[in-house]
This record gives structure tokens, C-alpha cells and sequence, in this order.
């Protein structure tokens, strides 16, 4: 495509908008969970399953936020176990390193 883009227009973002906190970050820093079109919801974090998908941040506070409001489900226009939110919880523990400054757990 080279068109004549004169860098007045910032390029198109990738940036997601997390369903805990409707916060808009960059996919990268975010988890995805798709509903596979059998209905199976996953979490699926290189963002190349098909499917309808919603976004949250790596963040135990977004998936607990979610979970309050059912955010997912209505995301994803599908019920959601709770495991999910469970298994995003463990998911945002991994990636949380460096500023892990929680001890209760
Ligand atoms: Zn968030």
C-alpha cells in the first residue's frame, strides 16, 4: 500500500479496551478471551483464535472488576465460568513481576 500519508493522521493504534476498566492499552499488555463459534470461551493469548473476542488487562484488579459486572459474558455475548476468571487471575500473577507488591493471597 504506499499511499501519499503525510503523517498529519497518527497511525491506526492497536489498542484494545479492557472490559474490567474500560481503560484503551495496547494488546500487548492485555489478555484475550474468545468464544469459539461451539461456544467454548478461552482464554487465548496470542490473539489468533477465531471467534468473537474481549479484551483485559493483565491486571487482578480489571478480572475481578470484570467479574463483578459480568463484564465477559456480556463482552462476549455468552455465559463465562468462573474458572475463567480464575484462570486470568493466575494469568495476570505470571506476568506480574516486577511490581508484585501484594503478599496476601
Ligand atoms: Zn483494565
Amino acid at each position: 500500500m504506499g499511499g501519499p500519508s503525510k503523517g498529519l493522521t497518527p497511525p491506526r493504534r492497536r489498542i484494545r479496551r479492557c472490559v474490567g476498566c474500560g481503560k484503551e492499552l495496547s494488546r500487548n499488555s492485555m489478555l484475550r478471551v474468545v468464544r469459539s463459534p461451539s461456544g467454548e470461551v478461552s482464554i487465548n493469548a496470542a490473539g489468533k483464535a477465531p471467534g468473537r473476542g474481549a479484551y483485559i488487562c493483565a491486571d487482578r484488579e480489571c478480572v475481578r472488576a470484570a467479574m463483578k459486572k459480568n463484564a465477559l459474558a456480556r463482552a462476549l455475548k455468552h455465559p463465562v465460568d468462573k474458572r475463567i476468571y480464575a484462570l486470568l487471575e493466575e494469568m495476570c500473577g505470571e506476568r506480574d513481576g516486577a511490581c508484585g507488591a501484594d503478599g496476601t493471597g
